[in-house]
């Protein structure tokens, strides 16, 4: 393992690494939940930046500035809605995450941050998105080294939980990665 995954309980608007990933919709021009959040915390200078980027697919990731947040940047991507996991949900989470590692390398950002995509809202199941999440940031922090950590925010202690058991169910990843309160 060439890099760092750690697991925090809170708000990632508070985090001032170099990127933090933003949960968004396909149109960019924000939304509820983490997005609602992200966009009150940069202020409007995010969204206007957003509207020149003419949407996002879902599965593909997009860079902004981050304005008014302590993170320099915002990546923002785009998660499956969730149906019944057969309409390609688990290959279009795993390319979310993917995409937004693969954004942070070709933009120099070393540290980077993530919510659980598509685990609100979109209603994706929590269990599921853990064990994609971390298996997937995982494997692409290996492919670009260049980004040294991957922090999770965890909003509330159900989410947190779901991640801890994925971590713990990981076998070798569990003792690579840690939990870090706070
Ligand atoms: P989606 O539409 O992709 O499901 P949501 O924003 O509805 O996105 O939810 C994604 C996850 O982000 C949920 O677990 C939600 O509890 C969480 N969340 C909401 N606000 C924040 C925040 N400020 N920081 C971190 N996570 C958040």
């Amino acid at each position: 393992m060439t890099a760092k995954i750690t697991l925090h309980k809170g708000d990632i608007t508070t985090d001032a690494v170099d990127a933090i990933v933003n949960a968004a919709n396909n149109s960019l021009l924000g939304g509820g939940g983490v997005d609602g959040a992200i966009h009150r915390a940069a202020g409007p200078e995010l969204l206007a930046e957003c509207r020149t980027l003419g949407g996002c697919e879902t599965g593909d990731a997009k860079i902004t500035k981050g304005y008014r947040l302590p993170a320099a940047h915002v990546i923002h991507t785009v998660g499956p809605v969730y149906r019944d996991g057969t309409h390609g949900e688990p290959e279009l989470l795993a390319s979310a995450y993917r995409r937004s590692v693969e954004v942070a390398s070709a933009n120099g950002c070393a540290r980077m941050a993530f919510p659980a995509i598509s685990a609100g809202v979109y209603g994706y199941p929590l269990d599921e998105v853990a064990k994609i999440a971390l298996t997937t940031v995982d494997a692409a922090l290996a492919d670009h080294p260049e980004v040294v950590e991957a922090r999770f925010w965890l909003f509330n202690d159900q989410v947190l939980g779901a991640f801890e058991r994925a971590l713990a169910g990981l076998g070798r990843h569990a003792h690579s990665a840690s939990y870090q309160p706070g």
